[in-house]
């Protein structure tokens, strides 16, 4: 707990200081270019990942960098809601999805037992049943590190297809207003690769 409060203290009197004028000139509007969609998980850290400084990233987190499909959009509005916020309202120029390595998220999808234990996780990771089903079509033989890397991935560029069914997301996209990515984040390394649709495959962001 001290290590919050003296936290709290000393980024009012050391960083806050270092970017006042940033913040005096946020005081009455946020213009973010980027919605940045990711995981919970404590070692996903956005800003510090792209280097951006407070006004520039609209943040959705979620277990498992999750978007509802927009049939389900009354279901998930914790959700939903700030998506349809950031492109609707804040106009925002990009939307990043971005999982990682070793996702806890994603590998419940695969431990039954956490059902029990975990049912309102279990029903989330239901927006994914498809990444499932996808990945065990490919990796018959579970190969525990290659079906969590190709799950994690495989999660991202269903959840971007996902995007495209919210119409005021396809019809941006469509005429240029709005762009989507795909990243892959690996926690050990610092390394993020990036999605190409038409190979489709990640690659290494240099
Ligand atoms: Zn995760």
């Amino acid at each position: 707990m001290d290590k919050l409060l003296n936290g709290v203290v000393e980024f009012r009197k050391k960083d806050f200081e270092d970017h006042r004028i940033l913040f005096r000139n946020l005081k009455e509007e946020q213009k973010p270019h980027t919605l940045f969609i990711g995981c919970c998980d404590s070692r996903i850290v956005p800003a510090l990942i792209t280097k951006t400084l407070p006004g520039e990233l609209f943040i959705i987190r979620n277990i498992a960098n999750m978007v509802p499909p927009y049939r389900l959009a009354d279901e998930y509005l914790a959700t939903t809601s700030a998506i349809e916020y950031a492109v609707q309202a804040l106009d925002v120029e990009n939307i990043v999805v971005c999982g990682h390595s070793n996702c806890g998220g994603c590998g419940s999808l695969y431990d039954e037992p956490s059902k029990e234990r975990l049912p309102h996780t279990s029903k989330w990771m239901e927006l994914a049943s498809a990444v499932k089903e996808k990945v065990e079509q490919q990796l018959p033989d579970h190969d525990p590190l290659a079906r969590e890397w190709l799950t994690e991935q495989t999660n991202v560029v269903e959840q971007m297809k996902h995007l495209l069914t919210y119409p005021f997301i396809e019809n941006k996209f469509k005429t240029g207003r709005l762009k989507i990515m795909g990243w892959y984040y690996i926690i050990e390394t610092g390394e993020v690769f990036s999605y190409h649709k038409e190979e489709n495959c990640f690659t290494l962001m240099n």
